[in-house]
């Protein structure tokens, strides 16, 4: 099955750290680009030896009107498509398909937990904004995000969650960080250890989660060993 390419044009990048950018693309050539939130894209780009190179990458903003996608890059160390991605300029364009992926909120909405590390909350991001953006969407459900990283320069987009849980009292915004600073009032150590707390003995919940492979399978395990069922666990590896 042949996919449609379209053509993304870069409207604004920002840092989000020494490493990471927040890249907002526009869409070219659809009145409104539709896909689910936690879906990704294919990007493509032709290196100069001709080889073409595909890698996937969440879409971290909410779907818009104005057919808009953002990304959440990290650069890898000497990783072809994360630093030419970094390393692009506002009007510069790049080749796309999808929307792509089944990491998307199931029905019916139940209380839930969105584990991330790193930009593994590229997905999550997207679906948060997109459900607290309406009630009828969330109906009041208690929403927790454990967010981990290393220090507090690594907390993308920290802002605009503890905005969100400013205004919805249903969303508990917890980032943990494994190597804070002596300032640092949240929580300590690894996303796992606090999943347990916010879990209790309810086996009622989703839980969606996102990054490397070994934090992901550390986090269904534990859900697992906690007696929740593998369809209430929902999960997307980036590696
Ligand atoms: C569904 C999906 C969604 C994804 N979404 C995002 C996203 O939103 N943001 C994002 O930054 N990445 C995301 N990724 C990862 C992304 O697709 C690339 O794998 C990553 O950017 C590295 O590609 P590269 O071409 O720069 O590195 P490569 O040239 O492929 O690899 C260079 C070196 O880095 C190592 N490496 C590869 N990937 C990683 C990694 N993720 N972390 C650490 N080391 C690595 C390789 O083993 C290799 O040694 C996603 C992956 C999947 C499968």
């Amino acid at each position: 099955m042949a996919f449609q390419t379209y053509s993304a044009r870069l409207v604004r990048s920002a840092p989000l750290n020494d490493l990471t950018k927040h890249l907002d693309f526009e869409i070219q050539g659809v009145p409104r680009f539709g896909f689910v939130p936690g879906q990704w894209l294919s990007v493509k780009h032709i290196l100069p030896d001709g080889e073409e190179l595909t890698r996937a990458y969440s879409i971290a903003s909410p779907p818009s009107e104005n057919g808009r996608v953002a990304f959440c890059v990290n650069r890898v160390q000497d990783g072809l498509m994360s630093n030419f991605l970094c390393e692009m300029k506002d009007g510069e364009e790049l080749r796309c398909q999808g929307p792509f992926g089944n990491f998307i909120l199931h029905p019916p909405m139940r209380d839930t937990i969105f584990i991330a590390t790193g930009t593994g909350i590229a997905p999550i991001r997207s679906m948060l904004h997109w459900v607290l953006s309406d009630e009828s969407r969330h109906q009041g459900k208690q929403l927790w995000l454990v967010f981990g990283n290393r220090t507090e320069k690594d907390i993308y987009y920290h802002d605009g969650f503890v905005h969100l849980a400013a205004h919805h009292l249903n969303f508990h915004y917890q980032p943990t960080l494994s190597r804070g600073g002596p300032k640092w009032g949240g929580l300590r150590g690894y996303v796992q250890e606090h999943v347990p707390s916010i879990a209790g003995d309810r086996k009622d919940m989703h839980a969606y989660i996102c990054g490397l492979a070994k934090m992901v399978k550390t986090n269904r395990d534990l859900m697992y060993s906690l007696g929740w069922d593998s369809k209430s666990v929902l999960s997307e590896r980036y590696d």
